[in-house]
Order: C-alpha cells, then sequence, then structure tokens
C-alpha cells in the first residue's frame, strides 16, 4: 500500500510552499488508497521552534488535510516525533560502524574550519577530506577512551549513483565527502534519521521539495549501506512569482495561519496551489473539493519547471468561493448572523448578500460590517445642523438631490450621514449604504442620532 509522509522540520509557520507539499502528498495518498502522515523532523535542536509542531498539526487539520498518522494521531509505526525516537537511530549507528559502512571521525571543529578555508581559497567544493576513515580499530579506542569528541560519518562510494526522480527522470549525482550521520551530541543528522524513517515507517514513495533532490546521492547509498531497497522520489519545483521571480517576501512570509486569520478558505487555497504547476487533467473554472483533486491528481503530470502562482489567481478563487458559499449556504450564514444580531431578517439578508457579492473577500468580512446588522453607538459630534439631518429624514432619502436643495456643506452632510447610519469615517458611497438598509431603518438611525 502507498505511504507517504509530509516531515516538516518545526522551525517556524507553514507556509505556501510546505502547503503544496503536504497537500501534493496528501493526494497521492488519498489517490491511491494509501495512508498520509505528519512526521516531525526536530533533529536540529537549536533551531526547533516550540510551539511549532503543535501549529503545524493545526494547520493541516484545518486545511483538510488530516494525517493518518501523525504525533496526536498516534499509529503503530510511531512515535512520530525524531526526538522521541533517539534509541532507534543509536542502534541503527552501530549497525553502520560494525560493518564499516560508517566510522568515528574525531576531527576537531579548528581542522574542518582549516579545510573549509583551504576550499574557499582553491574555489572547490567544501567538505570533508575523509581523513578519519583510515583510523585503526584501535585507534578509535584510544581516542573514545581519551574521551575525545566524534561524530558518525557515512563512508560514501566515490562512484556516481543514479536514480529516477519521478519528475526529472534520471539524476545522476556524486558526492565525494563523507557526510555526518550522527552528531557529537550523539542527534542524528536530517539525512540519517530521515532514511531510518522513511524505511521504518514503510514509505513508498518521497514527493518533497526540489532543494532536497541533491541530498538523494546520499540517502540512496544509506540505503545500499543497510542492503534497503529506497522509496520512488518526486521532488516537487519551486513556487515562484507569475512572472519568474521568486515568490516575494510579501507573499512568501504569508504564513497559512495568517490566510486563516484573514478568512481565506482552505478549499481556496488548495485550489491556488493546485491550478498552476500541471498535475491535475482539468484546470477549468471550478473549485475543487479535495476528493475531486485526489481522482484527478497524477504525478506524471506534474511539470517539472516552477510552480508559478498568479496571486490574481487567489483573489479570484476568492471571490469564487464566497458566491458559492452564499448560493449554497445561505441558510448557515443567517443563522450564524441572527445568533449575533436576532433582527436580521431573510429577505434584508438576501438583498445584503447580492451587494456585498462583488465587494467582499470572505463571509468573515460580513462580521466586521457591523452596521449592516446594528446601528452604529460610537456617533461622534455633527458638524451639519440637526434640522437638516431632520428634513432629510423626512425627504424622500435621495442624497444627491438632498445637498442640491439645500445650502449646507456637501461634504459634511454626507460624512454626517455616513457617521449616523455606519458609524464610520469612510466606508462605502452613503446613497448606497441608504438603499441598502433601506428607509425604516435610515429613517430610526437619524431619529437616534439627533434625539
Ligand atoms: N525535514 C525536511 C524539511 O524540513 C524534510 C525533507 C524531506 O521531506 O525529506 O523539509
Amino acid at each position: 500500500a502507498v505511504r507517504v509522509r509530509f516531515a516538516p522540520s518545526p522551525t517556524g509557520h507553514l507556509h505556501l510552499g510546505g502547503f503544496r507539499t503536504a497537500l501534493l502528498n496528501y493526494l497521492f495518498a488519498r489517490k491511491h488508497q494509501g495512508s498520509f502522515l505528519l512526521r516531525v523532523e526536530d533533529t536540529d535542536q537549536a533551531r526547533t521552534v516550540p510551539g511549532a509542531m503543535e501549529q503545524l498539526e493545526d494547520d493541516l487539520n484545518w486545511l483538510g488535510l488530516k494525517p493518518d498518522e501523525s504525533p496526536r494521531q498516534g499509529g503503530k509505526y510511531g512515535p512520530y516525533i525524531q526526538s522521541q525516537r533517539l534509541g532507534l537511530y543509536q542502534k541503527f549507528q552501530e549497525k553502520l560502524i560494525e560493518s564499516s559502512a560508517a566510522y568515528e571521525c574525531f576531527c576537531t571543529e579548528k581542522r574542518l574550519d582549516l579545510i573549509r578555508k583551504e576550499a574557499v581559497r582553491a574555489k572547490a567544493k567544501p567538505g570533508y577530506d575523509n581523513k578519519c576513515r583510515d583510523l585503526t580499530r584501535n585507534e578509535v579506542i584510544q581516542k573514545k577512551a581519551l574521551g575525545e569528541r566524534y561524530v558518525v560519518r557515512l563512508k560514501l562510494d566515490h562512484s556516481p549513483v543514479e536514480f529516477n526522480d519521478a519528475l526529472y527522470g534520471n539524476i545522476t549525482l556524486i558526492d565525494k565527502h563523507d557526510p555526518v550521520m550522527v552528531k557529537s551530541d550523539g542527534f542524528p543528522t536530517y539525512h540519517f534519521a530521515n532514511v531510518i524513517d522513511d524505511r521504518l515507517m514503510e514509505i513508498t514513495h518521497v514527493l518533497r521539495g526540489l532543494e532536497w533532490q541533491i541530498s538523494t546521492g546520499i540517502h540512496i547509498q544509506l540505503y545500499r549501506a543497510f542492503q534497503w531497497q529506497p522509496p520512488k522520489f518526486a521532488h516537487l519545483p519551486v513556487l515562484l512569482n507569475k512572472d519568474g521571480a521568486k515568490l516575494s517576501k510579501r507573499h512568501a512570509d504569508i504564513s497559512i495561519s495568517n490566510y486563516k486569520s484573514d478568512g481565506c478558505a482552505p478549499l481556496v487555497l488548495a485550489n491556488f496551489v493546485t491550478k498552476s504547476g500541471g498535475g491535475f487533467y482539468h484546470n477549468v473554472d471550478k473549485l475543487f473539493t479535495l476528493e475531486e483533486l485526489s481522482k484527478e491528481f497524477d504525478l506524471r503530470n506534474l511539470n517539472s519547471n516552477p510552480c508559478r502562482l498568479d496571486f490574481n489567481l487567489l483573489e479570484e478563487l476568492k471571490r469564487r468561493y464566497i458566491h458559492m458559499e452564499i448560493d449554497q449556504n445561505f441558510e448557515g450564514i443567517l443563522r450564524d448572523l441572527q445568533s449575533k444580531y436576532p433582527s436580521v431578517k431573510e429577505n434584508y439578508l438576501r438583498r445584503i448578500l447580492s451587494w456585498c457579492k462583488p465587494r467582499i473577500n470572505s463571509i468573515k468580512e460580513l462580521d466586521s460590517m457591523y452596521y449592516l446588522w446594528a446601528p452604529p453607538n460610537n456617533i461622534s459630534s455633527l458638524k451639519t445642523p440637526k434640522v437638516y439631518l431632520e428634513y432629510f429624514r423626512n425627504s424622500d432619502l435621495e442624497v444627491k438631490k438632498f445637498i442640491a436643495t439645500h445650502e449646507i456643506s456637501k461634504k459634511h452632510f454626507s460624512q454626517d450621514l455616513r457617521t449616523i447610519l455606519c458609524g464610520l469615517e469612510k466606508g462605502p458611497p452613503v446613497q448606497e449604504v441608504v438603499e441598502l438598509l433601506g428607509p425604516d431603518e435610515v429613517k430610526s438611525r437619524i431619529d437616534l442620532a439627533i434625539s
């Protein structure tokens, strides 16, 4: 059975890129009736942010990507937090050393630093010179007895490693610098914990960001060292702006929880990141459910060139979503409003919603337009003499006509009327508000303000 995982490091918020990776994993699992796991990769303790792990799982759940196995859900392959699996890695570390596939390296930071500087000077790729490979067993025992600190390194085969990437085809990588598997504090590195866990958790397909492709050669060598069959790999292209530039800071910095608090629906986000970059057969003007997306999803149709996001599309999808919500969930919206504003009537809401449709980005905005549901209570000093407000109240409520036929300041009158009706200094055109609220409500609000 297909088993895939989303394996974030809890170093911050979930952003669009991570979301896309998680979503494609989720859809792939659903498509193949497989399992979708959340595994938290927190072996770099210095970079781990408290609370980030919980937030990640909250975000996934909110997005509708509920993992089948996770720190919170549990599962028979757990624990799903790497820092709780240290004993397991230890066992495999010993195995590797026993079989001479890995070795203890006692090189000091100072020496490694010199190597780095040397490489920079020679304009070479920096990396370890594999010096400790040749230590004898006795030397190792002696150094350990002296209490020298050491890391564990994987003994790499220096010939090219080939693998098939489901998106990028045949990839050949050469690695010459034996990488660290276990750090001197006993914690595994990303490579080591990641490979062992993918194996122990019986992951069949690794779908992850393109930035990890260059690490795959090392991973494959590690699988070989254990004589394990590697999973299938598919690396996912980076996200770019529609003009091909890196996601601007403004967009890249927007965390999923921000979209959430802005009232953006999860389905909008899912459609947003799947309508670019391929992978789905249809790209018609429709919001797809996750279930529909999973049926359509074909890994082989994903583009290997960067996925370009058009943020205008996001706005468009938000609007489409609101239309859909308004059409399909009128009763729910009504009930919700009436729980806060009991006097809201069905017909009134219908009128308001058809006016709102093109104007708002989320149903949540209805809440902030509280003047639609109740009179404002913060009416500050008015500039128009009360008597004119009263005249207006008894007129046919045509703002323009009223201003034209009375000796009053147009600016002050419109502002005052807006204040009386909305409690706002800025807002929609005041005549529109008059029509939206209807004559009875307008009159009663004026009465309230001038009484
Ligand atoms: N912990 C890695 C990350 O933060 C996981 C990469 C992978 O999926 O192998 O993205």
